[in-house]
């Protein structure tokens, strides 16, 4: 492929609305181009690399067993009425009608529409185990789009279904799948790290997700550098540390008030009272499903929404506005805590580091006052059924597998992995026959990567200064050749001979022809990040030859190999790569 031949434009000027580098270099290396927020247009650059990605991924699954099909993105909304999901994505999904009224959705996932066609092909036993996958763009209405390909609401996916008679069976297909994934991201040349999620309205479910761990990401991770524990934040558990006694405190006195004008945080009233945060109970109101639920943890903490939600068993949480704050305990929020809530009905549930604890400051459920010296059971009426582990865990926590030292890193979610028994085939009545003929529920898994959130998260991952420093798997080119006199007839010839034997390798090439300074076409070169360079021109061939460097090595790792041996010499830099 000739430059001058090829839609390629790079850009100087970084993006106004980027704000991470992968980002910025997706637009200023021309693979995608901005139609509006969260919508982009690949570019041919972009096209070949996502190609790459795809091609990957479809060999991994289909060695894994998978069939490749494609169902519509356009999914009417009786699929999604059966599962109750119509309701429930709620304004994450984009809904539409055609002209007689028809309500559909664009696919934000594939679930229902699979379920539904299995249904209608699977009647017995013999049919099992199945799994089919797609490659297929996907729609979000996302609160926030941002960071360019990494949360879009068009994106490209991967989205695999298992389809298993028994458990044995499914446990067999997800870690088959599993397997696949580690393959997958091994050969885009990225790191992805496995990490244990949460099931989200599945409950307890076994799921992984596939990180590429970076600062841009948007998860938090716990990880445990001594066993290896990983976790993403929603779901991560920590080892209870022993309750610590509070100093000064005297485990017998009785609650006392305290005066705290004007301190509403934790942080406020700890330095009014010379105290440390874990000296204190935080104490928040949620709605869940519409009730007030007091949540307390100690001081120094935050609450995992998550891990209250499914405590509580709960579809909706969310904090308690104004009113019902005051309704529910009689003080606002900042002044509210676990002793004497004015509502006697009000749940009240806490984190089990808190279980017997004694000698805490609480709010006094009076504005403007604190309660001190309280102990938790003997002053509140919280039962030993309501401790249980509801916080976010932090650096330094200690790991729940090893004792040893928790740090919390940020991921990139590229994929997940996740068991989803029968919630899907019970509400469509999914069902196989056995060899007795007695009817059972298929049991079901599902697996997604995100084509296009991997190409950024590579290029989140394998950038520099200069620009992005491609994986010769997915690179849109793995060479490029700088033709310095592009004029010059047995120059031009050598770049040509050179492009056709290594095309003839079975190597894609693009050969910088155009009539530029030499520092024009290295910038580019780096910028877009092309594996190999192999710069030919008239000065270096009189001088002994072409030069070729690998974009990952400085310019001092620059050799100057003879024409007639460039095709080999590229072809050993690129096996290294
Ligand atoms: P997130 O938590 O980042 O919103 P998710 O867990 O909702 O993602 P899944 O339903 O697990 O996403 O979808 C499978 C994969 O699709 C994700 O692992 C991710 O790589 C990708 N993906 C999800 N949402 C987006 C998006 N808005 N833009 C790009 N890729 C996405
Ligand atoms: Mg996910």
């Amino acid at each position: 492929m000739k430059w001058t031949k090829a839609l390629i434009q790079t850009l100087r000027e970084v993006p106004a609305d980027a704000e991470i580098d992968s980002h910025k270099l997706l637009v200023r290396a021309g693979l995608v181009r901005k139609v509006a927020g969260g919508l982009y247009s690949f570019m041919p650059l972009g096209m070949r690399t996502l190609k790459k990605i795809q091609q990957i991924v479809r060999e991994e699954m289909d060695r894994a067993g998978a069939q490749e099909v494609v169902m519509p993105i356009l999914q009417p909304a009786e699929l999604w009425r059966t599962t109750g999901r119509w309701d429930a994505m709620g304004p994450n999904m984009f809904k539409l009608k055609d002209r007689a009224e028809r309500e559909y959705a664009l696919g934000p996932t594939a679930e229902e529409v699979f379920t539904d066609f299995v249904k209608g092909i699977v009647s017995s036993y013999r049919q099992l185990p199945l799994s089919i996958y797609q490659i297929q763009w996907k729609f979000r209405d996302e609160t926030r789009p941002r960071f360019g390909l990494m949360r879009s609401k068009e994106f490209l996916m991967k989205d695999a279904y298992s389809f298993d008679t028994d458990a044995e069976g499914a446990d067999k297909s997800y870690w088959n799948m599993y397997h696949a994934y580690e393959r997958i991201y091994k050969r885009c040349g990225v790191e992805a790290v496995p990490v244990q999620a949460d099931g989200g309205d599945m409950g307890d479910s076994l799921t992984h997700e596939f990180h590429v761990l970076a600062d841009a990401g948007e998860d938090g991770i716990a990880w445990c550098g001594k066993c290896g524990y990983a976790a993403n934040l929603e779901r991560a558990e920590r080892a209870l540390a022993h309750v610590p006694a509070v100093a000064g405190a005297t485990p017998e006195a009785l609650p006392e008030e305290v005066a705290t004008p004007n301190a509403k945080t934790i942080e406020e009233v700890a330095a009014f009272m010379h105290l440390p945060p874990e000296a204190f109970v935080k104490s928040l109101v949620y709605m869940a499903d519409g009730k007030p639920v007091m949540v307390c943890v100690p001081g120094d903490r935050d609450v995992n929404e998550v891990k209250v939600k499914r405590f509580l068993g709960a579809k909706s949480l969310e904090l308690a506005g104004f009113d019902a704050v005051l309704e529910a305990t009689g003080a606002n929020a900042g002044s509210v805590g676990p002793v004497n809530p004015v509502s006697k009905d009000l749940r009240i549930i806490a984190d089990s580091s808190l279980a017997g604890a004694t000698g805490r400051i609480v709010g006094a459920n009076k504005d403007d006052y604190h309660l001190k010296n309280v102990d938790l059971k003997r002053d509140t009426s919280i039962k030993e059924e309501d401790y249980a582990d509801l916080c976010i865990v932090k650096a330094g926590d200690v790991c729940p597998h090893c004792g040893g030292t928790m740090e919390i890193k940020r991921g990139i979610e590229v994929g997940q992995v996740f068991k989803l028994g029968t919630k899907y085939t019970k509400a469509f009545n999914a069902v196989y026959k056995n060899d007795k003929l007695e009817e059972n529920v298929i049991i079901m898994g599902c697996y997604g990567v995100g084509v296009s959130r991997t190409l950024q998260a590579i290029i989140e991952k394998k950038h520099d200064k200069d620009g992005i420093v491609w994986p010769a798997s997915v690179a849109p080119f793995q060479v490029v050749i700088d033709l310095l006199d592009p004029s010059v007839p047995e120059v031009a010839a050598i770049a040509e001979s050179l492009e056709a034997e290594l095309e003839a390798a079975g190597i894609d090439v693009i050969v910088d022809d155009r009539e530029e300074r030499p520092g024009v076409k290295f910038k580019d070169a780096d910028l877009i990040g092309f594996p190999v360079r192999v710069v030919v021109g008239a000065k270096g061939l009189a001088n002994g030859g072409v030069e070729i460097k690998r974009r990952d090595e400085d310019k001092s790792k620059t050799r100057i190999v003879k024409s007639e041996e460039a095709a080999s010499a590229v072809k050993a830099a690129l096996a290294l790569g």
